[in-house]
């Protein structure tokens, strides 16, 4: 048999069948029937490394999957991604395919969706993300795609107007191909960065990957008595090297650092401070909503009422100011009654003073160590636990109209392999929804009958 002989021939080749895989295939479906191109003659096959489609689908929101997040696409963009060059890149993905398409979608599938009064939107109850990944599975058997399972690609190379694809034994050549590996974190779920490699011998250049919505551990554990506590809406910042960063939210003492949705979210822009300065300090202000001498004002007329009142009494009944704007999103807090003692040491004081014994310098402390409670010094920030991973296939050479690549015509890119990071709240898989539903349904399709 000739070389030319033994090679496969598939129309459309999608690498990875994560979210943004499986969408994509469904989507350069529907774009074939839309142009009367026949099922028989425009095949499209996802080549998946694990046993079953969407790994990390299943894993999602702990095992529920927060599929999207409500309201428009100007919305989801604005509060999803908070690095323009990275928003600007995804307008066109998102509005092509919105999160009521995906409601719309799975809901034509037997799964209905629910918003969350945050804005998350989930399963409604009874299902969970297994439902999400059986509904895609029947959106494949309708769409005609064919899946096959534990097949990793092991090296993608143009070939004239074609790639060639090579799986095990096997040598495909595919008219166009999608590029659907993901990110690097949680590499156990199949996406260990292969289709970096792939663009990178295609001559893309690729962001180096870096951690996003992952936990911070710090050089000195936190002390057992704080491991499990969590401040509610307060300000979460990482300072080194004369630059700051901050987010509002909740943070979480964990026993190796800090986790919760305010650190997740500042993870990355930790992680680049990290990097660049070669340390990073954590502080929390747990009163972001006043400054210091509206604090200092509080303080102050509390200890004019009652001046024989325990220091240490005011801080465990003290609420933490609510984040400007985000009432009924976080609710209020008190300071937990483990972090007071923290509080009290770090600022000097002695465990039974009193109003009427807090001097100005005093005072002077306690301000400062509210304002700015030292939480720890980076470790490091894990690659691999991150929900995502920032970096990858640089944005300035993908088509965002398109998702096709601007140096190779036919290949095309779509989910988390593309250098964007959004926040937690189903903002990821909306986006590897989104970009590879654009990458499907602007995938070139010749069709057999057509080019023959
Ligand atoms: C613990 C956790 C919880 C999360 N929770 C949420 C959430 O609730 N909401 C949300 O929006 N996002 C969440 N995310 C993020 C979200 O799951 C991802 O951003 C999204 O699934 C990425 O989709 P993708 O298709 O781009 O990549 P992936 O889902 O990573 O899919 C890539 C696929 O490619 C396959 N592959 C890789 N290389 C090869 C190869 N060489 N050959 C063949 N196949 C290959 C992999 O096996 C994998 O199946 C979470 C992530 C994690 C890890």
């Amino acid at each position: 048999m000739s070389l030319e002989a033994a090679m496969e021939r598939i129309d459309i080749l999608v690498v990875g069948g994560g979210a943004a895989g499986m969408l994509a295939a469904v989507a350069a479906r529907e774009a074939a029937r839309k142009r009367q191109i026949p099922d028989k003659d425009c095949s499209i096959v996802i080549l998946e490394r694990n046993a079953a489609p969407g790994a990390k689908i299943r894993i999602s929101g702990g095992g529920r999957c927060n599929v999207t997040h409500s309201g428009t696409p100007g919305e989801l963009l604005a509060k999803g991604f908070l690095r323009r060059e990275e928003e600007r890149f995804l307008r066109h993905a998102l509005y092509a395919f919105t999160g009521s398409d995906l409601v719309r979608m799975l809901a034509l599938q037997g799964v209905q969706c629910e918003g969350r009064p945050d804005g998350k939107v989930f399963p409604a109850a009874g299902l969970a993300a297994p439902d999400i990944v059986r509904a895609f599975d029947r959106l494949m058997r309708e769409a005609r795609i064919s899946l096959e399972a534990s097949c990793t690609v092991s090296s993608v190379e143009r070939v004239g107007d074609a790639f060639l694809v090579i799986t095990g034994e096997r040598r495909i050549n595919a008219s166009s191909l999608i590029l659907a590996t993901g990110g690097v974190s949680y590499p156990s779920t199949g996406s260990r960065g292969d289709g970096l490699l792939f663009a990178r011998r295609f001559g893309h250049n690729i962001v180096k990957p870096s951690p996003a919505l992952a936990p911070i551990i710090t050089l000195v554990k936190p002390p057992e008595e704080l491991a499990g506590v969590s401040l509610r809406a307060v300000s979460f910042i990482g300072s080194a090297a004369g630059k700051q960063a901050s987010r509002r939210g909740d943070v979480l003492f964990t026993h190796r650092g800090l986790s919760g949705p305010a650190v997740l979210s500042l993870s990355r822009d930790i992680a680049e401070l990290f990097r660049s300065a070669g340390s990073c300090d954590l502080f929390v202000d747990l009163f972001p909503g006043q400054r210091t001498e509206e604090l200092q004002e509080e303080l102050l007329r509390d200890a004019g009422k009652n001046g024989s009142r325990m220091v240490r009494k005011f801080l465990q009944s003290c609420p933490i100011a609510p984040p400007d704007g985000l009432s009924g999103e976080a609710p209020n807090g008190t300071i937990p009654s483990g972090l007071v003692p923290f509080i009290m040491r770090i600022a000097g004081l002695s465990d039974n003073l009193q109003w009427s014994g807090l001097t100005r310098e005093k005072r002077v402390a306690l301000l400062a160590t509210l304002k700015r409670f030292p939480a720890g010094s980076v470790k490091t920030v894990p690659l691999d636990q991150g929900e995502i991973s920032a970096g990858g296939i640089s944005l300035r050479e993908v088509n965002p109209k398109t998702m096709e690549s601007r140096l190779v015509p036919g290949l095309y890119f779509a989910g988390e392999i593309l250098d964007y990071a959004g926040e937690i709240g189903g903002f990821n898989l909306q986006a590897a929804f989104s970009t590879g539903w654009l990458a499907g349904e602007s995938v070139k399709i010749v069709g057999r009958g057509q080019d023959q």
